[in-house]
C-alpha cells in the first residue's frame, strides 16, 4: 500500500486512487463523468414532478 499524493488516502501500488481517480499525478479514473450522470439524474427527477 502507498499513499495517494493528492488526497492522502491509502492506495494500492500501481493502481489509480479510488478516491480522487489519480495515479502519479494524472487523472486515470474520470470521476467527473460520474458527477455529470448524477446531475442529469437529479434534473430528470425535477421533470417528473
Ligand atoms: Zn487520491
Amino acid at each position: 500500500m502507498t499513499k495517494c499524493p493528492d488526497c492522502g488516502s491509502a492506495v494500492m501500488r500501481h493502481q489509480a486512487c479510488s478516491i480522487c481517480g489519480k495515479y502519479k499525478g494524472k487523472v486515470i479514473i474520470n470521476l467527473e463523468a460520474k458527477t455529470v450522470k448524477k446531475t442529469k439524474a437529479k434534473k430528470s427527477e425535477k421533470k417528473a414532478e
